[in-house]
């Protein structure tokens, strides 16, 4: 056995698992693609307690330096497949094979696109998939918000706290979110329902100007949400069959371990953050997993 544990994923719940891993001197290495996760892509980042501002690559730096003074291995790489052994897992990156007696699961989730002209170029300036991440940066300004889902409604009712008005573009006339948020939103004055309307793309310079719609139709506004929903990156261990909720996410226990024996996950791929998706949590969730195995080592 190569490893006691492999952590696949190198963002906001990699790295804490890998420092608690280091510290607790368990063989370990991280697998990660993009250092630093999804938090590296934002350009500012206030709600990291003990840091004020800054941004997520500077904060995402911090954990990958915090990790590696702690000791241990970092890989650079690409998982393409794991598998589960009598005694633990092979993982296959796209340079070797290394095995491990446990796996950590940190590999995040997509969040999903309109796919339309402006959104992968201004994502992190004034573009955003997150309104809990970024709402507070546009007090008193007017955004526009597409989606029709649950995520969507209680985004806009969060946004319309904060912002001057809030655009809500859905491109049915009917929503799938639950009465209850569709009622609040339509009691509140600055929320505008834009019906029956799909982004044609966004448009700015320096700033967000317009966000055009199919119909020719032009929003005016300062923030482009997208809020139509999120896929966990679970692909590298569906053959194992692991329980997952309605939204795909792992479902895992108290310690963080999934219905696969020795198979730990942390972060947002798991059912625990999915109501919360931030750093916050899957830092802790991370640790966590790191702790669990720890103790099932010291078990024997
Ligand atoms: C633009 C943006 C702004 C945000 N702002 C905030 C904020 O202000 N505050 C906040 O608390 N949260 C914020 N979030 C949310 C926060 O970033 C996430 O909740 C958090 O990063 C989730 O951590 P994670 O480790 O589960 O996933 P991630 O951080 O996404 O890490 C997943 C890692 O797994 C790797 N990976 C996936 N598949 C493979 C594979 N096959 N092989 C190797 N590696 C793989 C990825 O490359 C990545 O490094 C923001 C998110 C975004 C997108």
């Amino acid at each position: 056995m190569d490893y006691d544990v492999i952590i696949v994923g190198s963002g906001s719940a990699g790295l804490p698992a890998w420092m608690y891993a280091s510290r607790y001197k368990l063989r370990n290495v991280v697998i990660g693609k993009e250092p630093g996760g999804a938090l590296a892509t934002s350009h500012k980042v206030e709600n990291w307690p003990g840091v004020l501002s800054a941004s997520g690559k500077e904060i995402m730096d911090s954990f990958a330096e915090h990790a590696v003074n702690s000791g241990s291995e970092i890989l650079q790489d690409t998982v393409s497949a794991i598998e589960k052994t009598d005694d633990g897992f092979k993982v296959i990156t796209t340079n070797k094979e290394i095995t491990s007696r446990f796996v950590v699961l940190a590999s995040g989730n997509t969040y999903r696109k309109l796919w339309v002209p402006g959104e992968a170029e201004f994502l992190g300036k004034w573009v955003s998939y997150c309104a809990t991440c970024d709402g507070n940066f546009f007090k008193n300004r007017d955004i526009v918000l597409v989606g029709g889902w649950n995520t969507a409604l209680t985004e806009a009712l969060y946004l319309s706290e904060l912002c001057s008005k809030v655009y809500l573009v859905h491109r049915k006339d009917t929503f799938r979110a639950e009465d209850i948020w569709v009622d609040q939103a339509k009691k509140k004055d600055n929320i505008e329902f834009v019906l029956s309307e799909e982004v044609d793309h966004i448009q700015g310079w320096f700033y967000l100007e317009e966000v055009v719609l199919k119909s020719g139709k032009v929003l005016k506004a300062d923030w482009f949400f997208v809020a139509i929903g999120s896929d966990p990156s679970i692909d590298l261990v569906k053959d194992m069959d692991p329980q997952t909720d309605d939204e795909n996410c792992l479902v895992v226990d108290k310690r963080q371990e999934t219905s696969v024996k020795w198979l730990y996950a942390a972060g947002d791929v798991t059912t625990n953050s999915n109501k919360f998706k931030q750093t916050i949590m899957s830092a802790a969730e991370g640790c966590l997993a790191a702790d669990s195995i720890h103790e099932d080592m010291l078990r024997g």
